[in-house]
């Protein structure tokens, strides 16, 4: 064949995309019933939003974006998350006017170029929502909600919720110089990376993978012992909320995310394995400078995402997901055809799917082919039919055969398959 499709990006098929959209149908009630509205962000956005927004030190920009100059010379990059896109959105029509709290979501492919693994793509997408405008820990309490309700609705268990607090501006800056003079002291123990970001952003010690810094961060000191008094209250209110709610969740004082723009509540929800490995699917929390950062007014905001992919894995498994035709319609000779033709297209606009054989074989041959297919109803019709002025209806579960009159057959049809 000419080319592949490219490492690390997936055709959604056929099979599959029932799966895809009964997922979005899910989120997308459950997103109503919470209060959020759909937000489409364009897939690329001038590279400057994401690099200064998500941080010269995180991972997305130091090594994942997609980024290129387009033929004009403009700095262009496929959206690596969905956050930075909304806000630019949000600050550039205004929305704080009208609606001092905006609360929205969206799913759409995000694009990182990391290595291609399980769960881990280079198109991928992100079902996520943000809420702007609100400080009180309230909404904290609401955005996770919408959280635990999605993966309850979806029925799928094994996940806990993560959560901490990263301090706001203030308290987090003398955090960062005690963790700095933590680190600073074990400088040789540390993975190269992380030697690197003692500097920029020592905080992401806390949380990379490699067993040195796992182990050379034992005994360090946790944001947990810096929040300032506003950012402890807000802490305790969120976890008083959830509580109030019965929303189980872990406080895990390690957890300090990778992207520079969070604030305070920070979360994850943690997948975890029959091998009790741990693997996040859905991340978020609040970053309430955000809005000022890209240009708008001070404001704050919190939001979540999903990976999709990581959740679809999770998800007890349905049957095949293409949809099954209500009807086969097995016409034998030329004539017989043309009047199978006539009636799939008067079924279909009556909403009632319809299969028929394009290259129609003898009867036994498209007998087996409306099995295959899982129509509920067979129409069968040959030369003898056409000239009798009725077809024969026959319910492929209980095997009976009913002769129906070809200009009733949609009305009967219609009347059987109702409650399918
Ligand atoms: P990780 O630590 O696994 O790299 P992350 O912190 O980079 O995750 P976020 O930026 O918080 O991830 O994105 C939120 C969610 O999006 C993740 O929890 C995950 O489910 C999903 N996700 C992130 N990157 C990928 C990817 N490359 N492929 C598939 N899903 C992804
Ligand atoms: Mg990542």
């Amino acid at each position: 064949m000419l080319t592949q499709a490219i490492k690390g990006v997936k055709d959604i098929l056929p099979a599959d995309s029932a799966k895809w959209q009964s997922l979005e149908k899910t989120v997308r009630e459950l997103f109503s019933d919470y209060g959020f509205s759909e937000i489409r962000t364009p897939i690329i956005e001038h590279t400057v939003l994401f690099a200064r927004s998500i941080g010269a030190t995180s991972d997305i920009v130091e090594k994942e974006m997609y980024a290129f100059k387009d033929q004009g010379g403009d700095e262009i990059t496929l959206r690596p998350e969905g956050t930075a896109g909304v806000v630019r959105a949000y600050v550039e029509h205004k929305l704080f006017a009208p609606q001092p709290v905006t609360k929205v979501y969206y799913l759409g492919p995000m694009f990182r170029r990391e290595r291609p693994q399980a769960g881990r793509l280079r198109q991928f997408h992100q079902i996520g929502v943000e809420a702007l405008g609100v400080s009180e820990p309230g909404i904290d309490v609401d955005v996770l909600a919408a959280l635990v309700e999605l993966f309850n609705r979806l029925g799928v268990s094994g996940v806990e919720l993560h959560i901490n607090s990263l301090g706001c501006r203030d308290c987090r800056a003398a955090y960062k110089a005690a963790l700095k003079d933590f680190l600073m002291q074990r400088m040789d123990s540390l993975c190269p990376d992380c030697q690197r970001r003692v500097e920029t952003n020592p905080l992401r010690a806390l949380d990379c993978k490699s067993e040195h810094c796992k182990t050379a961060t034992n005994g360090a000191p946790m944001m947990s012992e810096y929040l300032d008094d506003d950012c402890r209250a807000h802490f305790e209110s969120v976890k008083q909320g959830l509580d109030d709610l019965g929303i189980k969740y872990v406080i895990n004082p390690r957890m300090v995310r990778g992207l520079d723009y969070y604030t305070r509540t920070t979360f994850e929800m943690i997948a975890i394995d029959k091998k009790g490995a741990q693997n996040a699917v859905a991340a978020g929390g609040r970053y309430d400078g955000l809005v000022e950062e890209i240009g708008g007014p001070p404001t704050p905001g919190i939001g979540f995402a999903i990976g999709v992919e990581r959740l679809l894995i999770m998800l007890p498994e349905a049957g095949d997901g293409a949809p099954l035709p209500k009807v086969y319609i097995a016409a034998i000779g030329g004539q017989a055809a043309r009047f199978g033709q006539k009636l799939a297209d008067a079924l279909r606009k009556s909403g009632i799917s319809a299969e028929r054989d394009y290259s129609p074989g003898g009867l036994k041959n498209q007998m087996k082919k409306a099995d295959r297919s899982g129509a509920a109803y067979t129409v069968i019709i040959g030369e003898e039919e056409m000239t009798k002025g009725a077809a024969l209806l026959r319910n492929m579960k209980t095997r009976e055969q009913a002769e129906v009159e070809l200009d009733k057959l949609v009305e009967e049809i219609k009347t059987r398959t109702r409650f399918l």
